[in-house]
C-alpha cells in the first residue's frame, strides 16, 4: 500500500538566512516526487526558524519538562504517524528531518511501531529507514552531522561563554526563585523562603514534604504554579542561590551576585538530599528483591546486606543456598541497582513510552488499549497462518512477529502499570526527582509494574569489572 495520507515535512533551519523561499522550493520538489512514487500528501508541515540541534527544556503535556530538540512541528509529524492519521513520511533531506539523534531514534520507533513499516522518502534521497541497514545507515549519518552542528553551536555561544567567564547573569529565561528579573537583585520575600527550604532539608524533611507545606503556605514558584519535588530540588541544589555561576551545566566560578545561603549550608543541603537518594539516611531495603532471578536453576536473587561468608564487598543479591537456590550466582547490589534504575528511567523518559503510560494512566484509554492487544493477537495468529501456508516466508514472519510481540508487551505493560498509584505519582513529576526521593519499598513497586519479568543476572565472566550485560530482560518462556 502506498501512503495516502503522507507528511511532508519542510524546514528551515534558520530564517535569518533569509531561506524563506528556499520552502516554497522544497515543498515543490516534495510533491513531484510525491507524485511520482504515487503518495498522496494530506498533512504540509513547516518548522521555521528552529533549530534541529539546540537542545531545551520543554513542556511535556502532563506538565514536566524534559531536554529535547525545540521542534514542534517535528514532534506533530510524530504523533500523526503515530496515531495513524499519517500513513507516511516524505521530507527534504535527512538533515532537515534529524539532526539530534534523539530525534532519529524517536522517528526510528515510529516506524517500526507498524508492520510492514512507515514508508519514508526524501528528496535528496539520503532518508531511508525501509531495513535494518538503512537504519545503520542513518544513525551514522545523524551521528555526524550532529557533531559538525555541536561544533557550530560552541562557535555561536561565545558571547554566553564571556559573561559567564565574567561571572555575570546570562540573561534570558525565567527569573530565579529569590531573586529580581535583573538576576542580581536579592527579593528579601523569597529568599526567606529558599532559607527556611535549605532548614527544613537539615532537619530532615522530604522534599514532597516541603513541597507540601509551600503549597500549604500559600507560597507559589516564579511561575506562580504549585511547587513540585522537582522545583523544590532545583532551586536548592541549584548554585544560583550559593552565589555561584553555571554554565554548561558546571560551576565556573563565583557570580556577581550575592548568595543566598552561605556555601557551608548550601554544601550540606546538598549532600543531605543526595543522601536521601542514595537511601543512605534511611534504613536499606533491597528494592530489586524479587526481580532478579537465575538463569541456572530459575530461581529468584535474595537480596542480603550480611556478608559473613564473603570478603567485604558490601550487599548482594544472590541465588541464595538456604533458600534451596544453586549459590552460583551473586552479583553486588550498588552494580545491579544502579544498571538497573538507568535502564529504567531512560526507559521511562523516552517521549512515547511516558505519553502512552500517562495516557494509560489517566484511565479511559484502557479500554482502547485493551481492544489493540486483541486486535494486535488476532493478527499474530493471521500471520502464522501466511507462514504455514507459506504466503510469507520465516524471515518475514519473525520480524513481523518481533515488532507485534513487542507492541503487545508495551500494551500489556501499560495496562498493569497503570494500576498503581505510585507509578502515577511517578510520571506526574519529572521522572528522575521523584525517583530519586522514592522509598526503596515504592522503587520495588514500580519497578513491577512495568517490569513484570524482572531481569536474569548471568555469571560474571571477569571478576573484577562489573559487565552491564550481565543483567538482562527475563522474557518469560513461551506458554
Ligand atoms: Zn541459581
Amino acid at each position: 500500500m502506498k501512503p495516502q495520507r503522507a507528511v511532508l515535512l519542510l524546514r528551515i533551519s534558520d530564517d535569518k538566512s533569509g531561506d524563506a523561499a528556499g520552502v516554497g522550493r522544497q515543498e515543490e520538489d516534495g510533491r513531484r516526487l510525491a507524485h511520482r512514487l504515487g503518495w498522496g500528501i494530506a498533512h504540509v508541515i513547516v518548522e521555521n526558524d528552529t533549530s534541529a540541534f539546540k537542545r531545551r527544556k520543554i513542556r511535556l503535556p502532563d506538565g514536566t519538562t524534559a531536554l529535547r530538540t525545540v521542534r514542534p512541528g517535528f514532534r506533530r509529524g510524530l504523533d500523526l504517524l503515530a496515531s495513524g492519521e499519517a500513513d507516511g513520511l516524505l521530507a527534504y533531506d535527512l538533515d532537515r528531518v534529524a539532526r539530534d539523534p534523539r530525534d532519529l531514534e524517536d522517528l526510528i520507533d515510529v516506524v517500526e511501531s507498524r508492520t510492514p513499516r512507515i514508508p519514508v522518502e526524501s528528496v535528496s534521497g539520503s532518508l531511508r529507514l525501509a531495513n535494518d541497514a538503512d537504519v545503520t545507515m542513518a544513525r551514522v549519518m545523524v551521528a555526524v552531522a550532529n557533531k559538525a552542528s555541536r561544533d557550530t553551536a560552541r562557535r555561536v555561544s561565545r558571547k554566553h561563554e564571556q559573561l559567564a567567564e565574567q561571572g555575570r547573569p546570562g540573561g534570558g529565561g525565567i527569573r530565579a526563585f529569590g531573586y529580581e528579573r535583573d538576576g542580581v537583585t536579592i527579593r528579601e520575600s523569597e529568599a526567606e523562603v529558599v532559607r527556611w527550604m535549605a532548614q527544613a532539608v537539615l532537619d530532615g524533611q522530604s522534599l514532597n514534604a516541603i513541597a507540601r507545606e509551600l503549597a500549604a503556605r500559600g507560597v507559589s514558584t516564579v511561575r506562580g504554579g504549585k511547587w513540585n519535588i522537582r522545583s523544590v530540588w532545583s532551586t536548592l541544589t541549584g548554585p544560583k542561590i550559593a552565589g555561584l555561576r553555571r554554565f554548561r551545566g558546571e560551576i565556573v566560578g563565583k557570580a556577581t551576585w550575592p548568595a543566598i545561603l552561605d556555601m557551608d549550608t548550601w554544601e550540606q543541603v546538598r549532600q543531605r538530599i543526595s543522601e536521601r537518594a542514595l537511601g543512605t539516611s534511611n534504613k536499606m531495603v533491597r528494592w530489586l528483591t524479587g526481580s532478579l532471578w537465575c538463569p541456572l536453576c530459575q530461581g529468584r536473587l535474595t537480596g542480603n546486606s550480611v556478608t559473613s561468608t564473603r570478603r567485604n564487598v558490601g550487599p548482594i543479591y544472590w541465588c541464595s543456598t538456604e533458600r534451596g537456590g544453586c549459590g552460583k550466582i551473586s552479583v553486588r547490589a550498588s552494580h545491579a541497582e544502579g544498571e538497573v534504575e538507568r535502564r529504567l528511567l531512560d526507559y521511562l523518559e523516552r517521549p512515547e513510552v511516558f505519553q502512552a503510560l500517562v495516557s494509560a494512566a489517566s484511565g479511559d484509554s484502557m479500554e482502547q488499549v485493551r481492544a489493540e492487544v486483541a486486535e494486535d493477537e488476532q493478527q499474530l495468529k493471521d500471520l502464522a497462518r501466511m507462514w504455514a501456508t507459506k504466503q510469507i516466508t520465516l524471515g518475514e514472519y519473525s520480524e513481523a512477529r518481533r515488532i507485534i510481540d513487542q507492541r503487545i508487551k508495551d500494551a500489556r505493560m501499560y495496562l498493569v502499570a497503570s494500576a498503581p498509584r505510585l507509578l502515577r505519582s511517578l510520571l506526574a513529576g519529572d521522572v528522575r526527582a521523584g525517583w530519586a526521593e522514592m522509598e526503596p519499598v515504592d522503587r520495588r513497586d514500580v519497578l513491577a509494574a512495568v517490569i513484570p519479568d524482572g531481569f536474569w543476572v548471568y555469571p560474571a565472566e571477569k571478576r573484577r569489572v562489573f559487565d552491564p550485560n550481565r543483567i538482562r530482560l527475563r522474557q518469560l518462556p513461551e506458554a
